[in-house]
């Protein structure tokens, strides 16, 4: 009978020995023959702001608890970065009524990293639900108690303020010294999620070689800290023959008011994109340089999306699968 878990709720990690193999807790140092780390990311800093200025965040629970308590007693509210949580955030505050501008030195939302397509439909649908877009500005200064300062000179006063600009790795200082590699605070693993002799590291910790990419990559979504966990707990239990590599395709889920995009790809960029347009909805493959499909996301096109998967794996090329889609499309067999 294997033994159970002991959660040790409350207590952070604050010394690790590997030559020791130890872990030090509440000043109690904990023996373990295999080590995995988990520890994921926190908020970026936000430094432009005043310390005594009320800047809201979003990672923990209690987060979002205060603010939705904040939003209650809103009429106005900012938010600071057109990533996904920004855009979300937005989203939901202007569904329940808050008068909400959304502001990013970006061009449009999530323009560089997904493309003018993606761009246009998030700022539409954000349009839609009176979000106001604020493009290319940057925040130079919050002052207390909400004052948002834009480097366009001018300055916004809401009653909520939200900062969506980021995470980084929550444990850095953790491993320095531990003779883990670390890449930006991230702990660099090999496929099988093995970063030293008896030590793994997966999730938003881990910078890890997937074997389908060929190359480290690291990953900032909830299924694959899942699926990574158990893969790394699999490989911490097997013997050294029978560990399976990590080659799934990130991705996530986004859902932007009542729109909801879904994402697969090796995530460390593109340099192509093309559009299928699909009923009600689109597809949008990405490549690399050598025609590569290195990622797709879908909205309304879930037939694309699952094949996705098996394409991207597969290193199929932008070409093929655009063949592919045609072939399928009953409007393209009319005009051929
Ligand atoms: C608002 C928000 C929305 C998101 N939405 C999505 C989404 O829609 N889809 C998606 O795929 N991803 C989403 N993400 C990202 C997703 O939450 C993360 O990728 C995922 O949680 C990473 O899991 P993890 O287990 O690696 O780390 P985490 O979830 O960050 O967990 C790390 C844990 O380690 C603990 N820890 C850290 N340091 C120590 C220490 N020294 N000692 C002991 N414990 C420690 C932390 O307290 C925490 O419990 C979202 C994130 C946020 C903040």
């Amino acid at each position: 009978m294997p033994p159970g878990v002991e959660v040790r709720l409350g207590s952070a990690v604050t010394h690790i020995d590997l030559e020791a193999r130890t872990a030090t807790v509440a000043g109690e140092a904990l023996a373990f023959d295999k080590l995995v780390l988990a520890t994921g990311s926190r908020n970026s800093a936000f430094p432009v702001a005043d310390d005594d200025a009320e800047v809201h965040q979003l990672r923990s629970l209690d987060d979002a608890r205060l603010l939705d308590a904040a939003a209650r007693r809103s009429r106005s509210a900012v938010v600071i970065g057109s990533g996904f949580i920004g855009c979300e955030a937005a989203a939901s505050l202007a569904l329940r009524g808050v008068e909400t501008t959304l502001v990013t030195p970006e061009d449009g939302p999530q323009q560089a990293r997904l493309g003018h397509h993606l761009s246009d439909q998030i700022a539409s649908w954000l349009g839609d639900l009176g979000v106001e877009l604020r493009t290319g500005v940057n925040v130079t200064g919050v002052e207390a108690p909400r004052t948002v300062h834009l480097d366009d000179g001018t300055t916004l006063a809401p009653d909520l303020v939200l900062a969506a600009v980021g995470v980084e790795a929550a444990a850095g200082e953790l491993f320095e010294g531990t003779g883990l590699q670390l890449h930006e605070g991230r702990v660099v693993a090999d496929e099988y999620l093995a970063a030293a002799p008896d030590v793994w590291v997966v999730g938003d910790a881990s910078r890890a070689l997937n074997a389908g990419a060929g190359r480290p990559i690291p990953v900032e979504h909830w299924g694959d800290a899942l699926s990574m966990g158990e893969l790394a707990g699999a490989n911490a239990a097997a013997g050294e023959g029978e560990r399976r590599a990590w080659s799934d395709v990130p991705g996530f889920f986004s859902t932007i008011g009542e729109h909801t995009i879904k994402y697969l790809a090796w995530g460390d960029g593109h340099e192509k994109e093309e559009v299928v347009d699909r009923t009600g909805g689109f597809t949008i493959w990405y490549a690399d340089a050598s025609d590569v499909v290195v990622g797709v996301l879908t909205y309304n096109a879930d037939d694309d999306y699952e094949r996705g998967e098996a394409l991207i794996s597969a290193g199929a090329t932008l070409t093929e699968v655009l063949a592919g889609a045609r072939a399928e499309d009953p409007a393209h067999e009319e005009d051929a």
